[in-house]
């Protein structure tokens, strides 16, 4: 499908992937005055942008990232400025749950390192957690605690971002599998089995497929997958009002306005990047939902109505890629952010401001680190 009248595929900047890195680079290039043509072979935020936990915490984030966590949480902070609609930001306190003194230490590290970076975190008595969210059981010893966390409706940010791109004009071509990108004169050639797309430039944004993508242009990055599970609860009477965590980072907890409590934390699944065949793991979602319980009791008494995983991409050195395709000149990469999600709408802002020839507001991450040579 297309948005917009344009019957001539020939755009500025051609971006393959429509994920939150892809689809946010898209709207601020548009913004930029940039034509846009924006592909994927399934829908805008369809993979992991759209099935994510939501959480936009500064806890689990790489301490070095905290400083673009934080650009982007002021952002998802006020999506109708940037967006234009709310696909459901809270932003609310966030605590870190400590059960044993060696997780006191972890915590207490972690606050350290990511206060170094600008993130408000300080480890805080169980009382004082428990004022701060009454719903939490007896067991945490500790807890480290954040102001700047929250969370999104992730499942709602595909309709948010299709009708921001509308609004700008980027032609949206869904439900098509891009096979591989030619370098033509003056730019590029999208190749699918639907009609060529030729671009000036082109953005690769796809997500655990970033790998097969540089591949076109012949350049090797790996990309390793994680196959994220997460579950949902029925709704429930109010249980929790913070996002919570823990130590070991093996549990995210946030209650919606609906009642309804998603419970994830990276506990993994089965699954192939190539088939995108995922299986959920019984036991793996047994263990997430005892720790849950152990740490929010109201829990016990409420039941599981779904639960899903989806892909979630890492580099080498677990920090992102973005920025020009080394050796290939106008062509650009976005993904792999550690919570990426939270990040996403801010990695695009700085990535379009370098493709429309101005100065990023903070650096980009050169993906000649990660180069491997065959
Ligand atoms: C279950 C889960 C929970 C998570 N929880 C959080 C969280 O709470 N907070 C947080 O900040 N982050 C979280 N993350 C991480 C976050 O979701 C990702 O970092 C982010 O969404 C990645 O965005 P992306 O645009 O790079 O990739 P994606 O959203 O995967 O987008 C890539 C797009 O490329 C398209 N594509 C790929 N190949 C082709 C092709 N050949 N032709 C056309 N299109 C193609 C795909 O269809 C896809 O739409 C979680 C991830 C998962 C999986």
């Amino acid at each position: 499908m297309s948005i917009g009248g344009q019957n001539e595929h020939s755009y500025d900047v051609a971006i393959i992937g429509a994920g939150i890195m892809g689809a946010s680079t898209a709207l601020f290039l548009a913004r930029g005055g940039m034509s846009c043509a924006l592909i994927d072979r399934r829908g805008v935020c369809s993979e992991a942008s759209g099935v994510n936990a939501g959480t936009l915490t500064m806890q689990m984030t790489r301490a070095a990232l905290i400083p673009y966590a934080l650009k982007a949480w002021e952002m998802w902070g006020q999506p109708e400025t940037w967006l234009g609609s709310d696909p459901g930001v809270t932003l609310c306190d966030g605590l870190s749950l400590a059960f044993s003194d060696p997780e006191i230490e972890i915590l207490e590290q972690r606050a350290q390192a990511r206060r170094q970076y600008g993130a408000d975190i300080e480890v805080i008595s169980p009382k004082r957690a428990k004022q701060i969210e009454p719903g939490l059981s007896d067991h945490p010893l500790a807890a480290a605690y954040c102001k700047t966390d929250g969370h999104v409706t992730a499942n709602r940010t595909g309709l948010a971002f299709r009708a921001a791109l509308k609004q700008e004009n980027v032609h949206l071509f869904e439900n098509m599998q891009v096979d591989a990108v030619a370098q033509i004169a003056g730019g590029f050639s999208v190749v699918s089995k639907l009609q060529p797309i030729n671009a000036r430039r082109v953005v690769l944004a796809g997500g655990v497929w970033l790998e097969e993508m540089l591949g076109w242009l012949g350049v090797k990055v790996p990309i390793k997958t994680l196959i994220n599970q997460l579950a949902i609860t029925e709704r429930m009477p109010p249980a929790m009002c913070t996002v919570i965590g823990i130590a070991n980072g093996l549990l995210s907890l946030k209650q919606f306005a609906n009642g309804t409590v998603l419970i994830g934390g990276g506990w993994q699944g089965e699954g192939d990047r190539e088939t995108r065949h995922t299986e959920l793991v019984p036991e793996n979602l047994i263990g997430n939902a005892q720790l849950a319980c152990h740490a929010i009791p109201a829990l016990m008494h409420t039941r599981l109505v779904r639960a899903w995983s989806g892909f979630e991409a890492e580099t080498e050195d677990a920090m992102p890629i973005v920025g020009e395709v080394p050796g290939v000149e106008d062509a650009f990469v976005i993904g792999s952010a550690h919570s990426g999600y939270t990040s996403g709408p801010y990695m695009g802002k700085i990535l379009a401001q370098r493709i429309l020839g101005q100065t990023p507001e903070m650096s980009l991450f050169d993906p000649q680190r990660l180069v491997v040579n065959t």
